[in-house]
């Protein structure tokens, strides 16, 4: 995996629970407002909530 943008504290990094690639979401999906939002893993294709993720950074 590669991890080059940390560092920007407008993106929160999430783990996906499918293939455990990691990605960066824009941290607006983390306000109430986009609670019910799932996340769509850019590796595995999957869509995931955000309370099913392993990990996150940045929140
Ligand atoms: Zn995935």
């Amino acid at each position: 995996m590669s991890v080059e943008k940390v560092g920007q504290s407008r993106d929160v990094w999430v783990m996906c629970p499918h293939c455990h690639g990691v990605f960066y979401v824009d941290r607006s999906f983390y306000t109430p407002k986009f609670d019910r939002i799932a996340l769509y893993c850019p590796r595995c294709h999957k869509e995931f909530a955000k309370e099913d993720s392993p990990q996150t950074w940045g929140r």
